[in-house]
C-alpha cells in the first residue's frame, strides 16, 4: 500500500513555494502506481533553482532504491535514478573511475542529471550528460517498463534526456564513466579584462582542458567584466585517493536574517575573490577531484540570496552575438548588484529543450527586486531577437512566450513527440503546465 504525504516544495531559488503530496516508493511497488487516479512527476533531490518536480494537480514520485555496479569491461555503470552524483563519485573514485560530466552539488541526482541533461564545467570538453547516457529504463504506469537507448525505442530515449520528466519515471541508467588520471585537478588561472576577450578564448583549442571556466565583475563600472579565466587539467601523477567527506549544501529555507547581509556579503566576496585571484595569478593549485566538483564553500553563498529568493539567468550565447550581448549587458545592468558572473564554453547541438548549443554559457545571479526582475524581462527579450537560449531549470523568471520563441521549432518538435508518446500526458509540474508542455 502506497503511503501519500502531504509536503510543502519549495525551489532552489526560493521563489515558488507550494503545498502538494509525495509517495516514496521502491522498484517492488512500483506497480501501485497504476491505482493513483491523479498526475504524477518523478522528483530527484529537488534541486533545480526552478520548481519542476512539484505541481499542486500532481504527486510527487520519489523512488528509494540507491543501487550501482561498475563494469569495468563496459567501461560503464548501471545506477539506479535516486544514486546522487556525489556519492558515485565517491565510489568510482575508489575504483580509479570518474563521471565526464559532474553539476556543483552533489545531491543532484541520475534521474535529475538525464532529465535536465546537466552540464558542469567540463562542458568545453564533454558537453551534457546526456552524451555519455547509454541506456534508460523508464516505468510509465499504464505502459509499465519502458527500455531505450540510441539504438532501440530511440525517440523516447531522446525525448527523456532533457525531457523534465514528462516521458515517466528513469529507474535506472547505464552511463559510460572513464578511468582517472589522477586523484587530482591542477588549475592554472589567466586575467582578462572584460567579458568580450572570451570571443577569441571560445575558439582557442578548449578541448586540451578537463574544465574551462570564468569569472567576472559586473560592478566594477569602469572595468566591467574584468575577471578570470580558469583552466583544470589532472595531475600527471596518479597520486592518492584521500578519505573523502560528505560535502553538501542544505536545501532548507535559510532564516530571515541572511538578509541582512546580502548587500554587504556581495559585495565582500566578489572584491575578496577579486584580489585573492589577483595574489594568487602564478600559482598552480592542486586539489582532489571530488572537492574540485563538491565544494562546500558556497554554503554562506546560497544562504544569504536564498533567504530573499534570487534569479539565476543562465544563457548560451552565439559567438557572433557575443560583442552585441556585452554591450546590453554593460548598458541595462547599472544599478544593479550582480552577486555572480561565470562563464562556460559550450560547442554541442541545439536539441529539443536542453541546455544545449554552440556559444559562451553564461550565468549570472540576482536578488530578486523589482528592479531584477524588470532586469531579467528586457533580458528575455534580447535574447528572444538574437537567438540566444535560455535554461529553463535554473529560471524561474521566464515566461511561456519566450520559451515558445527562443525554442521555436524544437519546442513544437519537442510537444508534438510528447503528445503522440502519451496521450493523456500523465507526468506534469509546476514548470510544464506553464509552459504549455
Ligand atoms: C548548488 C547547485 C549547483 C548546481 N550546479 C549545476 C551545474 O553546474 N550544472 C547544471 O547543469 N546544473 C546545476 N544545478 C542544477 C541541477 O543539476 C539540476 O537542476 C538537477 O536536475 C537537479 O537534480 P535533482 O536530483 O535535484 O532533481 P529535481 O530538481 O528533483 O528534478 C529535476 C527534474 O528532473 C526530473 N527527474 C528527477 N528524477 C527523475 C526520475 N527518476 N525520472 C524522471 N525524471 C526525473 C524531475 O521531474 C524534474 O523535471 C545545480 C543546482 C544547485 C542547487
Amino acid at each position: 500500500m502506497l503511503k501519500i504525504k502531504k509536503k510543502k516544495f519549495i525551489s532552489f531559488d526560493s521563489t515558488i513555494e507550494l503545498s502538494s503530496k509525495e509517495i516514496k516508493i521502491t522498484k517492488n511497488d512500483i506497480h501501485d502506481l497504476k491505482q493513483i487516479k491523479s498526475n504524477l512527476i518523478a522528483r530527484g533531490s529537488g534541486l533545480s533553482y526552478s520548481l519542476l518536480s512539484a505541481s499542486e494537480e500532481a504527486i510527487s514520485i520519489k523512488l528509494k532504491q540507491k543501487e550501482i555496479t561498475l563494469n569495468i569491461n563496459k567501461k560503464s555503470i548501471l545506477i539506479s535514478s535516486d544514486y546522487c552524483l556525489g556519492e558515485a563519485t565517491k565510489y568510482l573514485m575508489e575504483r580509479g573511475y570518474c563521471l565526464h560530466v559532474l553539476p556543483g552539488h552533489p545531491n543532484v541526482t541520475i534521474g535529475g542529471a538525464i532529465a535536465c541533461d546537466i552540464h558542469g564545467k567540463s562542458q568545453n570538453k564533454y558537453g551534457n550528460f546526456g552524451n555519455y547516457v547509454k541506456s534508460i529504463k523508464l516505468y510509465h504506469p499504464d505502459k509499465g517498463y519502458l527500455a531505450c537507448s540510441k539504438d532501440s525505442n530511440c525517440e523516447l530515449f531522446e525525448l527523456t534526456i532533457g525531457g523534465y520528466g514528462m516521458t515517466g519515471i528513469i529507474v535506472e541508467a547505464e552511463v559510460e564513466v572513464k578511468k582517472l588520471n589522477s586523484f587530482d585537478i591542477k588549475t592554472t588561472k589567466q586575467q582578462i579584462n572584460n567579458l568580450s576577450e572570451l570571443k577569441s578564448i571560445y575558439k582557442s583549442k578548449l578541448d586540451n582542458y578537463e574544465g574551462v571556466y570564468s569569472w567576472h565583475d559586473l560592478n566594477d563600472i569602469k572595468k566591467f567584466g574584468k575577471g578570470f579565466i580558469f583552466y583544470e587539467k589532472f595531475n600527471n601523477k596518479l597520486g592518492k585517493n584521500i578519505r573523502i567527506k560528505n560535502t553538501s549544501i542544505s536545501d532548507k529555507k535559510p532564516h530571515k536574517i541572511w538578509k541582512l547581509f546580502a548587500y554587504i556579503y556581495g559585495k565582500f566576496q566578489n572584491t575578496f575573490f577579486y584580489y585573492y585571484n589577483y595574489l594568487t595569478l602564478y600559482r598552480e593549485q592542486s586539489i582532489n577531484f571530488y572537492y574540485s566538483n563538491f565544494s562546500n564553500k558556497k554554503q554562506i553563498y546560497f544562504n544569504v540570496l536564498r533567504s530573499s529568493g534570487f534569479i539565476e539567468k543562465q544563457m548560451i550565447v552565439p559567438i557572433d552575438k557575443w560583442e552585441k550581448y556585452c554591450k546590453f549587458l554593460e548598458t541595462n545592468i547599472k544599478n544593479l548588484y550582480c552577486f555572480l558572473c561565470v562563464c562556460k564554453f559550450s560547442y554541442t547541438k541545439k536539441k529539443f529543450l536542453r541546455f544545449s548549443g554552440q556559444g559562451i554559457s553564461i550565468a549570472l545571479n540576482f536578488k530578486k527586486t523589482q528592479k531584477s526582475v524588470e532586469f531579467c524581462k528586457k533580458l528575455d527579450k534580447f535574447c528572444e531577437n538574437n537567438e540566444i537560449l535560455l535554461c529553463i531549470y535554473k529560471d524561474s523568471q521566464i515566461q511561456s512566450s519566450a520559451i515558445k520563441k527562443i525554442f521555436g521549432k524544437e519546442y513544437i518538435q519537442f510537444c508534438k513527440l510528447l503528445h503522440k508518446y502519451d496521450k493523456s500526458r500523465l507526468f506534469i509540474s509546476n514548470m510544464s503546465k506553464k509552459f504549455n508542455l
